[in-house]
């Protein structure tokens, strides 16, 4: 097919592909799946080779946000049976790492709800990064705590940092639709801070939240300008009590597309499978990892993952390798020409791990190319294990 033979040339050379060539990834047939899935992994195998990065997520802080986006089970008004709980201690949030990188994991992502850190909050968090890598060397520490004041970024680098998370999530267009507390520009903002401050920068999406294949463009052409090294890309997990509970939009199919998509417009950053992976592309996992070169390890901030032992054994049966902290995830040239710490996550903001939105409500906006999938409600699974809990972590 020309336009993916276009496509790999453009992604070996870090040329960015037109509007039309992206959407017409996103268009393509059922038929043409695998010759997609196959050309994206030409490019994800130029720049990473064979290599998964593990990351490992650890909620600080769970639930009782007051800000009001409609994919999370932890936002304001939420009725969803999640675990809620105030600031973890920093040994308890060094054990709950220590259990993620024990299991293959060479990033912790330190997450907290909330529309973002106080100055307190940063100190307690960087308390809670020092003591993790006091105790596990080599080991990188990626922040999520929402929208940063002037300094926050700052700090939180020379406490040892490496990358700090914000999502975009969707497009400029389509924000105001999921979130009314705080704008796309907002965000916007804080991944900038986030990079002048050294820090790696993380930034994603939510994909199924009812958008248009425009939305999904728009974002990763956005998150493209911004220069993230890492892109994770969540499918949006419809849990019960958020108001984006029934928009189940999502098949493994289109979200091979949307990864194969992401890939091509973003060929040398770290693309990371992030919430929803089991829910929506299920037993389709193994393909993803021919496109994607990262997921996390485990469990989600709300919601619970396979087995960590899964993953590793999906890995080795597909083919690939856990990377080690001996590698480096970025290409050299991304490595050199940015601060941070030559790899990078996210997971998006708060809260986009776990997805659920509804943007774009109209169903007239549904494009044909995005079938709806079938409810599998049976897949989602409210986390009861690991940090907040007496239980040991999933990893
Ligand atoms: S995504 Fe973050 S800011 Fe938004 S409701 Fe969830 S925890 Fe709060």
């Amino acid at each position: 097919m020309d336009l993916l033979n276009t496509l790999v040339d453009k992604g070996l050379r870090r040329e960015l592909p037109t509007r039309e060539e992206a959407l017409a990834v996103l268009a393509t047939s059922d038929d043409d799946l695998l010759d997609v899935v196959a050309a994206a992994g030409k490019v994800r195998r130029h720049w990473f080779g064979r290599r998964v990065k593990l990351n490992y997520l650890v909620n600080l802080k769970s639930g009782l946000c007051p800000e009001d986006c409609s994919y999370c089970s932890q936002r304001l008004g939420s009725t969803a049976g999640i675990l809620k709980y105030t600031w973890l201690k920093p040994d308890d949030a060094s054990k709950a790492a220590a259990a993620g990188l024990a299991g293959g994991a060479k990033r912790v992502c330190l997450v907290a709800s909330g529309r973002g850190p106080t100055d307190r909050d940063v100190d307690r968090v960087s308390d809670t990064i020092k003591a993790i890598k006091d105790q596990n060397e080599g080991v990188e520490v990626c922040a999520c705590l929402g929208l940063l004041s002037d300094g926050q970024a700052e700090r939180l680098r020379a406490a040892g940092a490496d990358a700090y998370n914000h999502n975009l999530n969707t497009s400029e267009e389509t924000y105001g639709d999921i979130t009314t507390t705080h704008t796309y520009a907002d965000r916007v903002d804080t991944v900038q801070k986030a990079h002048a401050a050294g820090l790696s920068a993380c930034s994603g999406l939510i994909a199924g939240m009812g958008e248009r294949d425009e939305d999904l463009i728009d974002v990763v052409f956005s998150l493209r300008e911004l220069d993230a090294d890492s892109v994770p890309v969540n499918f949006l997990i419809p849990v019960e009590g958020t108001p984006l509970a029934k928009e189940w939009n999502l098949t493994p199919q289109r979200c091979l597309r949307i990864l194969a998509m992401v890939r091509f417009v973003c060929p040398d950053v770290e693309v990371r499978i992030a919430g929803g992976r089991e829910v929506h592309l299920r037993s389709m996992q193994p393909l993803a990892l021919h496109l994607a070169n990262s997921i996390f390890l485990g469990d989600y901030l709300t919601t619970e993952g396979q087995a960590g032992k899964a993953d590793l054994d999906m890995i080795a049966d597909a083919g690939f390798e856990v990377e080690g902290t001996d590698q480096v995830t970025l290409p050299e040239h991304r490595v050199t020409a940015g601060g941070g710490c030559g790899s990078h996550e996210g997971g998006g903001g708060c809260g986009s791990h776990e997805g659920g939105g509804a943007c774009r409500s109209a169903p007239a906006a549904a494009p044909a190319a995005a079938p709806a999938g079938e409810p599998r409600t049976d897949l989602v699974a409210v986390r009861r294990r690991g940090a907040g809990t007496d239980l040991a972590p999933n990893a």
